[in-house]
């Protein structure tokens, strides 16, 4: 025997079971998604290297060290896409979509592609599910972008996270909070770790966003970002604040809270699981308003605002259920015969599965009704040499027991309103 190959690290397999908790869930979120009118955009899992970099920004750990970046066979750089949005703003521009009515709304669900060391929560192909709201600049789309994305939570079952919100400023006033920043952690540099150090020029920003223990506590007594943003900035805040509110959202305000790209503006938010199984890996929906990102691709400044959300973290805390049995499982003493049946029940939309024998030749029927009680079948259709023979049917209730024989051509009626919870379970998935 040759030796087996197994999968590379960071990647892993969705198998039925949990396949059919993704399709729940992504059914739930493009519902939510696409009742507030944003359209699906599919956009290519490999793009020029240039476009993350710049997309993505050159300070990021995500462009510095985590990249899966390769030269095609001419010689091009190449890279996986480790997030959505860059790939989607690409797509904007090149499609001249900027062209139609604005705002432009779009959602994205897939598989992106970080080199990241290995935790609960976090693989190397991992799943983001995000929307984009290109074209609007007031408070009005932040605050729909973030309900959005609270009533995608909502629809998953997911009850247990906070909403927190900041304003990061604009191009006008923020220089000024970084300088006052900067003041304030100017005596304190020496303690702090060499990532710190490396960003207090570089961008100070960042440094809010410093996980390392030791830094932590000398981020005390620091200046607000809301109480240094300019007037145009602070009209945006309370605008989205009291949009939120009115909407039925509790946002906690956390002036922490940072996007340190210089290409974000104004709003930033995060929704935390409070869930203990998800650890420190806690975020389960993060964006923010991008206004300078579009400027920064070659496109004419537009304003944006969007969020992206981890498919492998909602799952761990959602209420996703587990596939469910079929609605029937034929068995009978003809296998031919009992292929027709369950193909006709397909036909009228109730999920059935029958026996396939290994050797080939039927099982007998107590085997085969042990294995439509193995397979959850809600209700079993038997059809024994006795029933073959009087064109009739045993319907089993295999939560009950209870039979009851009819003439087979009453089968596809006896089933009206018996197993629509399924079918319409199923329906809505479409
Ligand atoms: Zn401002
Ligand atoms: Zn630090």
């Amino acid at each position: 025997m040759s030796e087996l190959i197994s999968a590379p690290r960071g990647v892993y397999d969705i198998l039925p079971e949990e396949s059919e908790q993704w399709q729940w869930l992504e059914s739930k979120l493009k519902h939510v998604i696409q009742l507030a009118t944003y359209r699906e955009i599919r956009v290519p899992l490999f793009e020029h290297t240039e476009l993350f970099k710049r997309g993505v920004g050159e300070t990021t750990d995500i462009v510095n060290k985590e990249m899966y970046t390769f030269l095609d066979k001419s010689d091009r750089s190449l890279t996986l896409r480790p997030e959505g949005t860059a790939g989607v703003v690409r797509a904007y521009l090149s499609n001249s979509m900027h062209r139609q009515t604005p705002p432009v709304k779009l959602w994205y669900f897939g598989p992106m592609f970080r080199y990241e060391r290995t935790q609960t929560g976090r693989q190397r192909q991992f799943h983001q599910i995000g929307i984009e709201a290109l074209g609007s600049a007031g408070p009005a789309i932040d605050a729909e972008v973030i309900v959005v994305a609270n009533d995608c939570l909502q629809a998953c079952g997911i009850t247990e996270y906070r909403l927190e919100v900041n304003s990061i400023g604009c191009t006008e006033c923020r220089p000024r909070y970084k300088e006052l920043l900067k003041k304030a952690l100017e005596e304190k540099l020496p303690m702090l770790c060499n990532d710190c150090k490396d960003r207090f020029n570089r961008n100070p920003l960042r440094m809010l966003d410093c996980k390392v223990e030791t830094c932590r506590p000398h981020f005390v007594n620091l200046p607000s970002t809301i109480a240094e943003l300019c007037a145009p900035c602070t009209e945006h805040w309370q605008g989205l604040l009291d949009g939120l509110q009115r909407a039925g959202l509790s946002p906690i305000i956390n002036d922490r809270l940072v996007r340190g790209l210089d290409y974000y503006g104004r709003t930033v938010f995060e929704f935390i699981s409070t869930d203990k199984r998800l650890g420190s890996q806690s975020t389960i929906c993060a964006g923010g308003r991008y206004d300078y990102l579009i400027d920064t691709l070659g496109g004419s400044p537009t304003p944006a605002v969007g969020w992206a959300a981890g498919l492998e973290r909602i799952r761990l805390v959602s209420s996703a259920p587990s596939g469910a049995g079929p609605s029937v499982f034929v068995v009978s003493s003809d296998d031919k015969a009992a292929l027709v049946t369950a193909t006709n029940l397909r036909r009228q939309g109730i999920s059935c599965d029958m026996d396939f024998a290994p050797a080939g030749k039927p099982r007998n029927l107590g085997k085969q009704i042990e294995r439509a009680n193995k397979a959850g079948a809600r209700f079993a259709v038997i059809q024994g040499e006795d029933e073959l023979a009087s064109n009739s049917v045993t319907v089993k209730d295999m939560k009950s027991g209870e039979q009851t024989r009819i003439p087979a051509e009453e089968l596809l009626s006896w089933f009206d309103g018996k197993v629509g919870a399924a079918v319409a379970c199923t329906a809505a998935h479409d």
